[in-house]
């Protein structure tokens, strides 16, 4: 029979998922979809009543579920924004997930918390002064920065947002009709409410049009609308475009709205030099965020947000005084053991109170590579996007979308006597994904229905991205051989 109690045999445990790890990694990449029955034969059962003990859960961790994980570990896979986490980030996420299961207390790994925090502003070229705060995710860090803005927006027409709700103020958000849906969302989570946010047109390039915005600010301010913030994106999540951040910011400074810039993905970007003049005005934002689970190879669940002062953030998250908490540790101002204090008030900055110590992570990868070796990174993707553009622009049979500005090249394929494009490209993009070890998204753009590969996989290599346009140009010739 299982003891009651979890087994401790840690070492060996690691050691045994460390092996399978590299096994899915290198070994034949087989899609989990087409051994479905199979592991699902396995895993499909009651709850048990008796517990198999740690031996029997590794072998099935080990056997069944690590070898039909996911995709996105495939060289050919850029598909989301998401990649696989480098070895020395997953070793420091388990290094913090045993050694400070919270991000609290006088402990080393509290302390690069915020030294990380200070780096990763750096290392995107922010304002020295501006703080930090991490979440789960680009999502919750959006919500972090506009409730910032929220509150900071309503503060100056003498309301507390967070203490009182919005009364009866009229307000609006702007942003981009290509901006992340997490605006939207965090527009409703706020109370501002999801049609508050006017979605400013772009221009063919995707990037958002400043005249628009000027001109729908002009109309809500002659309606008495309290402009919350207005929202730029460095790097939309469809094309990679980067919204004109000068002129945002000095319309955000005449209408007196917070500006915050959405950097989830493209921020890093700004560490090429051939496309960093498209961050100026960067240096406006009230607010800016990104994610180190992008572009930067961390473990999915690691995102930033920067503001200029952390009291506006206390002000907009702090949670009530709680005995459990303040009875524990209360901070004195002689320290002399870890538990005197929580450290900078982390819970009092966002919408989290438990939380993986996250800045351990972002450490060890600026640390392994420098900001050197994410520039390398950084660039190595931008020129797929280049090389591919090339490419495409190269054969008759394809026809670029969207321009590269960061590591982003959305494409289709066309050919001459074809009414419906659309329905071509979409054949040929289930194609793909079934046949091919070639996984970008889809997507419209412009109203085209085309194919968005994403480049941040840092095992894709040149071959590959040959390899996509060319399997692109199969696919297509052969469902319109005529
Ligand atoms: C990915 C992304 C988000 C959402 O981030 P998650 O980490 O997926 O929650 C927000 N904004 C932009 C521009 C993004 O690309």
């Amino acid at each position: 029979m299982a003891p009651p109690f979890p087994t401790d045999d840690r070492n060996a445990y690691l050691a045994r998922v460390g092996g399978a790890l590299e096994e899915f990694l290198h070994g034949d990449h087989v899609d989990p979809m087409t051994r479905h029955d199979q592991w699902r034969g396995i895993l499909e059962r009651p709850l048990p009543d008796e517990g198999i003990g740690g031996d029997g859960v590794i072998d099935e961790l080990v056997r069944t579920v690590v070898p039909n994980g996911a995709r996105i570990n495939e060289p050919g896979f850029w598909g989301w924004i998401t990649a696989e986490p480098g070895a020395v980030a997953t070793a420091a996420s388990l290094a913090a997930t045993v050694a400070s299961p919270q991000r609290y207390t006088l402990t080393a790994f509290n302390y690069l918390e915020e030294l990380s925090l200070e780096w990763l502003a750096q290392l995107c070229g922010l304002d020295p002064g501006m703080k930090g705060v991490y979440s789960s995710g680009g999502s919750v860090a959006n919500l972090v920065a506009l409730g910032a803005a929220r509150q900071w927006a309503l503060e100056q027409h003498g309301v507390d947002p967070s203490a009182d709700g919005l009364g009866a103020t009229k307000t609006a958000l702007y942003t981009s009709a290509e901006a992340h849906h997490t605006i939207l969302r965090s527009a409703g989570v706020l109370g501002l409410g999801r049609r508050s946010v006017r979605l400013i047109p772009t221009d063919e390039q995707q990037r958002l049009d400043p005249m628009a915005l000027a001109q729908v600010l002009e109309e809500d301010a002659a309606q008495g609308v309290v402009p919350v913030a207005i929202v730029a994106t460095a790097g939309t999540t469809n094309t990679g475009a980067i919204d004109p951040l000068r002129e945002c910011g000095e319309l955000a400074q005449r209408y007196g709205a917070w500006f915050h810039v959405d950097g989830a993905y493209g921020l890093p970007g700004i560490l090429d030099e051939r496309v960093r003049p498209l961050y100026a005005g960067l240096e406006l934002a009230d607010s800016v965020i990104v994610d180190p689970h992008k572009w930067l190879g961390a473990p999915t669940g690691i995102a930033a947000t920067f503001v200029r002062d952390r009291s506006i953030l206390h002000r907009a998250f702090t949670q009530e005084p709680a005995n459990y908490l303040e009875g524990s540790f209360s901070d004195h101002n002689d320290i002399q053991s870890s538990l005197d204090s929580m450290g900078i008030p982390y819970a009092d900055f966002g919408v989290e109170l438990s939380s993986p110590a996250r800045g351990v992570v972002v450490w060890s990868i600026l640390r392994e590579l420098g900001r050197q070796g994410v520039m390398h990174r950084v660039q190595r993707d931008n020129d797929f996007a280049r090389q591919l553009a090339e490419e495409v622009r190269g054969n008759d049979h394809l026809e670029l979308l969207s321009e590269p500005v960061l590591s982003i090249c959305c494409f289709r394929y066309r050919r001459d006597g074809v009414d419906d494009l659309d329905a071509l490209n979409e054949q040929v993009y289930r194609r793909l994904l079934r046949e091919t070890p070639y996984l970008p998204s889809s997507t419209v753009v412009n109203g085209s229905f085309g194919l968005r590969p994403c480049f941040i996989n840092p095992r894709t290599s040149r071959e590959d991205v040959d390899g996509l346009a060319a399997a692109v140009v199969r696919l297509g010739d052969e469902s319109t051989s005529f």
